[in-house]
C-alpha cells in the first residue's frame, strides 16, 4: 500500500522565507535534510559539532544559489544553558522565530551488553541524544510558539520501541526520545499550532548505520535522500495532522 507522502514532491517555494534548524546537519541524514530544505526555500540553521562538515555543507548550498544557511557549531555533549541561551537569542534577534527544530544529531555508543555497559559512556550518550535535545527545545520553544506553525521533530529508531540485545545506551536514549516527544506534544497540543512528531528513518546508508553492521553491503541500503519525501511531507502544511506520533520512514 502506498502511504500519501511516499511520492510527496512539494513545490520548490514550499519552505521559503522558513527559518529551519537542523542539529547533526553536516553528514549522514542530517546533512541531505538540510540541503533539501534550502533546495525548498528554507534558511536553514545548520547545527553540528565539525565545523569543516558544516563549511562544505555551506558552499554546496552557496554553490547552487539557494538561501543562505547559517553555520552553528554546537558539541552536543558540553551544551550548557548559557549556550543555548546565546542561540536563542541570535534568532529572536535575527529573525524573531523558528519555523522548525529538527532534532536529528545522535552518537551511537557501544553496543554491547547492558550488563556491562559503561556508565560513563552512557552518561555522554544521554546527554548528546536526550538531554541536549531537551535543553536545546526548551530554550528555542518560544520561538517555535512565535512560529505561523511550528514544527519540533524528533528522530527515533526501531529500538526506541522495542529494545533489542546489546544495543544498550543508545536503545534507552531513543526510548526517551519517543517519550519527550510525546510528552511535548501532549502538552502543546491544544495551547498552540505547534505539531510535534518523531520521524524512524529505518536502515539507511550513512556512518552510523555502518558503525552498527560492518558486515553488511550499504549498496542494499536505502539511501538519505530517499528518505526525504517523509521528511518534507512532516515539515510541510500537509503534514499538519501528524502529532504526537512516531512515522516509519520506510514503512514494511
Ligand atoms: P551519522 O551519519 O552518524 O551522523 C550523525 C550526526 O550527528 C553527525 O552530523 C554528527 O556530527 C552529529 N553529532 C554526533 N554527536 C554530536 C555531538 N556531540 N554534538 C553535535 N553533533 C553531533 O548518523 P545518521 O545515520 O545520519 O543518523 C541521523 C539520525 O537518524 C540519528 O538520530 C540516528 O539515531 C537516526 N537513525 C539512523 C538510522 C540509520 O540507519 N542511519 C536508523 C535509525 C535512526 P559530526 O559531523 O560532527 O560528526
Amino acid at each position: 500500500m502506498s502511504l500519501a507522502w511516499q511520492h510527496f514532491q512539494p513545490a520548490s517555494d514550499t519552505f521559503q522565507g522558513n527559518i529551519m534548524m537542523v542539529t547533526g546537519a553536516g553528514r549522514g541524514i542530517g546533512r541531505e535534510l538540510s540541503l533539501t530544505l534550502a533546495r525548498h526555500g528554507a534558511r536553514v540553521i545548520l547545527c553540528g559539532r565539525t565545523q569543516k562538515h558544516l563549511e562544505s555543507l555551506y558552499d554546496q548550498i552557496m554553490a547552487e544559489q539557494l538561501p543562505e544557511p547559517l553555520i552553528l557549531p554546537l558539541d552536543l555533549n558540553k551544551l550548557s544553558q548559557a549556550e543555548c541561551d546565546q542561540v536563542s537569542q541570535a534568532i529572536e534577534q535575527q529573525f524573531g522565530h523558528l519555523d522548525a527544530l529538527i532534532h536529528n544529531a545522535s552518537e551511537l555508543g557501544p553496543l554491547t551488553s547492558l550488563s556491562n555497559y559503561p556508565i560513563s559512556t552512557y552518561d555522554q550518550l544521554m546527554q548528546v541524544n536526550v538531554r541536549a535535545a531537551l535543553m536545546l527545545t526548551q530554550g528555542l520553544m518560544p520561538l517555535l510558539l512565535q512560529a505561523k506553525s511550528g514544527r519540533l521533530l524528533f528522530t527515533s529508531s526501531s529500538v526506541g520501541r522495542q529494545g533489542r540485545a546489546f544495543w544498550g545506551g543508545y536503545s534507552i536514549s531513543k526510548f526517551a526520545t519517543e517519550g519527550m516527544m510525546q510528552i511535548f506534544a501532549d502538552e502543546l497540543e491544544n495551547i498552540s499550532q505547534v505539531r510535534v512528531m518523531a520521524i524512524n528513518p529505518g536502515a539507511t546508508r550513512t556512518e552510523m548505520r555502518a558503525r552498527a553492521y560492518p558486515a553488511e553491503n550499504p549498496g542494499q541500503l536505502k539511501t538519505p535522500s530517499e528518505l526525504m519525501p517523509c521528511y518534507l511531507y512532516a515539515l510541510s502544511a500537509a503534514g499538519s495532522q501528524w502529532h504526537g506520533q512516531t512515522i516509519d520512514a520506510q514503512p514494511r
